[in-house]
């Protein structure tokens, strides 16, 4: 039995189904609007850095300062979170950053090679190309090829491909003149559209015999630390294996079995322009604004900020007109209007490491969820993993990812 629709909930079923398991997928909203729906559509395989780095820290009271800048805490949550950011903090330093680094680059490493067939089967091969991604700077002096987030790239055998002026118009004629250098990275991968790219995946599933029940998860039920099933808002439901990828909501079904884990709900936001009047070659991320634009199936999709907020609380869609904003500055000729606003809410731990493995306290149940701004990247490698060591018993590759280090 799987917890959660989204993208690493139905990557989970995928890998289960084509071992021969027979699965059910709760959710209330199966096919409903999630984080898996709207993001940046990347596979963005080099990214690889955690997001609490050394030095940090002299970014954010001017982030903090700006009310629609790139990060944003609202006050009344600040009290709940204090031990995510703590933690968050203390992550900052070259250890912990280079075993972050590590781990996940031995999820990264794997994706396109799990991706592929995946794809293939669920019939969404061609809504995946290999378009790129240009990290775009004002100036190249902005550019610090001693920064932490270059050097990781080089030490896992990344090729930085520098893109000087010239070539940068040339590659992307629709940037600003003020838009002077940039870094490419070939190997990112553009999802066309990810609310197909599930639909996709849920019919091979459906067609498979996998059942799809529309129910909310309140607890975990177990005996003898053995999971037994769940308790739905409608019924329970009878189950020996359990995997909880209820993105940023798992953390409250870990702790009905008595298990803690940091898990915050980092928002984000973008907006979908169909019409956008200008065409781009490659995904591109704004380095000094901290924006992306992606050109993918339904137009160009301006997105990004990290928000703070809780689960509850209702969208500020300000912060996507603010990145809209931005977004002309950097795209002059961007036409089409406000486009469709969306937000979604990441599941973020503090170590920006999923929680991926066997639960520590209730044996048949796992863990598969806190991708952060990588769940649409290491979707498929997650279920892969999860699948391998529920049915095989194969952890090793899963250590980094135990909930045991929030213990
Ligand atoms: C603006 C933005 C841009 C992003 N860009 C990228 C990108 O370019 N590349 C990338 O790799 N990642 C990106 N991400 C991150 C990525 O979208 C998420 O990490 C990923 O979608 C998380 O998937 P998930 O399946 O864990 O969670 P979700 O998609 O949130 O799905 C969780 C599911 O669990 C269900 N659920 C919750 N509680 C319960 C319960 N109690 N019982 C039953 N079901 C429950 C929910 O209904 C939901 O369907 C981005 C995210 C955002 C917000």
């Amino acid at each position: 039995m799987v917890i959660g629709a989204g993208v690493v909930g139905l990557a989970c079923a995928y890998a289960l189904t084509v071992r021969g398991q027979a699965v059910t997928v709760i959710d209330p909203d199966p096919d409903g609007d999630k984080a898996s729906f709207g993001n940046a559509c990347a596979l963005a395989v080099t990214d690889c850095a955690p997001l609490s780095v050394p030095g940090l820290w002299r970014s954010l009271p001017a982030w903090l300062l700006d009310p629609l800048g790139p990060l944003s805490i609202r006050p009344t949550q600040l009290p709940g979170l204090m031990p995510w950011f703590w933690s968050f903090l203390r992550n900052a330093n070259i250890p912990k950053v280079q075993a972050c680094a590590a781990a996940q680059w031995q999820l990264n490493n794997r994706v396109w090679q799990d991706f592929e067939p995946f794809l293939h089967t669920i019939g969404y091969a061609a809504g995946v190309t290999q378009k790129g991604m240009l990290k775009v700077f004002n100036q190249r002096h902005n550019y610090d090829p001693l920064a932490l987030e270059w050097q990781i790239k080089r030490d896992q055998g990344f090729t930085l491909e520098l893109i000087e002026r010239e070539q940068l118009k040339a590659m992307e004629p629709a940037l600003s003149d003020a838009k002077q250098f940039a870094v490419f990275h070939p190997q990112w991968r553009i999802v066309d559209d990810p609310k197909q790219l599930l639909a996709n995946c849920r019919h091979w599933l459906q067609a498979q015999g996998v059942q799809f029940v529309r129910d909310e998860i309140t607890s975990i039920l177990h005996t003898d630390k053995r999971v037994k099933g769940v308790r739905g808002k409608a019924q329970n439901y009878a189950c020996e294996q359990l995997v909880v990828a209820a993105g940023a909501w798992s953390a409250k079904l870990a702790r009905t079995v008595g298990e803690r884990c940091l898990l915050a709900s980092e928002r984000g936001y973008n907006t979908t322009i169909a019409a956008p009047g200008i065409e781009l070659n490659h995904m591109l991320f704004f380095a000094e604004e901290q924006f992306v634009a992606t050109p993918m199936g339904l137009g160009l999709r301006i997105g990004g900020a990290a928000e703070f907020a809780g689960l509850a609380a209702p969208p500020n869609y300000q912060r996507s007109r603010a990145l809209l904003t931005k977004a002309q500055r950097c795209l002059p000729d961007l036409v089409g209007g406000e486009g469709e606003m969306w937000m979604g809410q990441r599941p973020s731990t503090p170590d920006t490491l999923p929680v991926l493995g066997p639960s520590l306290r209730c044996a048949g149940l796992h863990y598969a969820f806190g991708h952060g701004h990588l769940g649409l990247t290491q979707s498929v490698t997650s279920g892969e993993l999860v699948a391998q060591a529920l049915l095989e018993g194969k952890m090793e590759a899963l250590q980094p990812f135990s909930i045991a280090r929030f213990a």
